[in-house]
Parts: C-alpha cells; sequence; structure tokens
C-alpha cells in the first residue's frame, strides 16, 4: 500500500477513496474530517506530489472548491487554496492539442456529482477498453444539445480518457477551482 497505480488513466493514492469520501462529506455540509485541515492537507499534497499525482491532488482542490467557496474556511485558508492553484492554472503551455474539449468544460458542480465513480474508471486496472462514455462523464455530457456542446456527445471513451490524460487538463481544472471561488487566475 502507500503506493500508485502509475499505469491507471489517472493515476491515485491508494487511499484516494478514503480522501474521496471524506471531501465527499465535506462537499455535502455533514463534514467526517475537520473542513480547514482537509483543504490544507490537499494544498500540501499537491505541493509536494510527483508531476503524475498532480491532476489527482487538483481534482481535490476542485472538490472542496464549494466549502471554500461558501462554507466560511478559516482565517487564510482561501488563500493557500488560491496560491496552490494559481501556478497550475498558468502551466498551460502545452496547448498545442487539438482537443476542443476538455472535462475541465464539464459545469464542476455537475462532475463533482459523479466525480468519485468517475474516479473509480479512471483508477481502473488495464485494460481499460471495456469502459462506456457514461463512466467518464456525467450523462448529461453525452445528451444532444444539452449546452450547444455537441463533441462530448461524439467521443468514444478511448477519445474521453485522452481528454482526461491531456497535459491541460489539470491546469484547465486548477481554473475551474479558482474561477469556483471567485479568484483570478493571475
Ligand atoms: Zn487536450
Amino acid at each position: 500500500m502507500g503506493s500508485t497505480h502509475t499505469s491507471t488513466a489517472i493515476p491515485a493514492p491508494a487511499d484516494w477513496r478514503e480522501l474521496f469520501s471524506d471531501w465527499d462529506s465535506i462537499r455535502q455540509g455533514y463534514p467526517y474530517v475537520d473542513e480547514d485541515e482537509a483543504v490544507r492537507d490537499c494544498v500540501r499534497r499537491l505541493g509536494a506530489a510527483e508531476p503524475d499525482l498532480v491532476p489527482f491532488w487538483t481534482l481535490g482542490l476542485l472538490m472542496l472548491a464549494p466549502q471554500v467557496a461558501f462554507g466560511g474556511p478559516g482565517p487564510g485558508v482561501e488563500d493557500e487554496f488560491v496560491a496552490a492553484l494559481r501556478p497550475l492554472a498558468h502551466r498551460d503551455d502545452d496547448g498545442s492539442c487539438t482537443h476542443g474539449w476538455h472535462p475541465y468544460d464539464i459545469d464542476v458542480d455537475e462532475l463533482l456529482e459523479q466525480l468519485p465513480e468517475i474516479l473509480e474508471a479512471l483508477t481502473s486496472p488495464p485494460p481499460l477498453d471495456g469502459l462506456l462514455p457514461r463512466e467518464l462523464v456525467p450523462e448529461r455530457c453525452l445528451e444532444e444539445g444539452a449546452d450547444g456542446e455537441s463533441e462530448p456527445v461524439s467521443l468514444s471513451a478511448p477519445d474521453l480518457l485522452a481528454r482526461w490524460q491531456c497535459p491541460r487538463t489539470a491546469p484547465g481544472f486548477a481554473r475551474a477551482a479558482l474561477d469556483y471561488v471567485f479568484a483570478t487566475v493571475d
């Protein structure tokens, strides 16, 4: 234990389910753990993360963004949250991908509702060829004309996996988390 599954689509620490359960309890307003400590812990772990775990800890802070925005965080917590995400939000110089759509384009609240289940798929051991699109994005993204964004509707599960693994995805989620707490990227 303690090792990471580097061969999964999104590498995650071995205890990711417990972490997500704690973060989700905070998001839902019935916290199992101290809210401020959970944010600070995630900030620390993002700061110390190996590159392959940066997407996971970024998703953790996105999960905690509603708490930071509306949960009355303690003194300094929001500043730490913002300071942890800003450098990552700027790290989007791999902007040469040809993807028109990325998972960070999903409405945050909608994504967070299903993120634990989506991570089950993203952290499955390979081969991942049995995955279905609806395991990788919220159902509504796959409905024609839901938001005028037709691209996710036409993407296969391997295409969606590629978007989750795109180097622009973690910076995009960092921007989404900053936006959620009404912080600027700069
Ligand atoms: Zn991309």
